[in-house]
């Protein structure tokens, strides 16, 4: 399986990383590697010494497809679930500044927590879903869809016309603005609506 993440999918977090708002997606992969399943801790890499939580919703692929067309993308999944999208922030910025692919930054082992999934029709509006991370109880990061540059089903067209989705592929979908620093003892919990589906610390 694989995971994209999408990048910059909410203007207020573009802006707080100096960053353009895209035109079209921005994406990157992970590899499977990087998931932390179960509420099993994340082990604070020694290569970073700035790891930040980027809460994200995430979407499960039910089945293959290639360009699909946006009017049928919401067939593709299913279920939805919250994960981290850890960045080591520190070295995506040296990477940034040499032009140099963000790999190193966002796909080490570990970086990809991922929760508990919903059932999509549990949902009253894909449209408008909340979600939060807390850190120690204290809410530090808190979107809605509403605000969502690019849809769920905008993504899943644009990400299939250059890899083929498959069952069980993950999709992040990007993160609001309140990005931050982790620590070593740190509980980080995720929410949507006011469903906890992860529950973590770092270690
Ligand atoms: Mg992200």
């Amino acid at each position: 399986m694989k995971i994209i993440c999408i990048g910059r999918n909410y203007a207020e977090h573009a802006k707080e990383m100096n960053a353009a708002v895209p035109t079209e997606p921005v994406f990157f992969l992970k590899p499977d590697t990087a998931l932390i399943k179960d509420d099993q801790p994340f082990y604070y890499p020694d290569f970073s010494k700035e790891i930040h939580h980027e809460v994200e919703l995430v979407l499960k692929i039910n089945k293959a497809g290639k360009n699909i067309d946006p009017a049928f993308a919401h067939k593709y999944y299913d279920e939805i679930g919250i994960g981290i999208d850890f960045t080591a922030r520190d070295i995506q910025a040296k990477c940034k500044e040499k032009g140099l692919p963000w790999e190193k930054a966002k796909a080490f082992d570990g970086s990809a927590p991922i929760g508990n999934f919903i059932q999509k029709k549990e949902l009253a509006d894909i449209a408008d879903i909340n979600f939060h991370l807390t850190v120690n109880g204290k809410e530090v990061q808190k979107g809605t869809t509403k605000d969502l540059l690019f849809s769920f089903d905008a993504v899943i067209a644009y990400v299939s016309k250059f890899f083929t989705l498959k069952t069980g592929d993950l999709i992040y979908t990007g993160t609001p603005e309140g990005v931050g620093p982790v620590n070593i003892g740190d509980k980080l919990e995720a929410y949507i609506e006011n469903k906890k589906l992860l529950s973590f610390e770092i270690k």
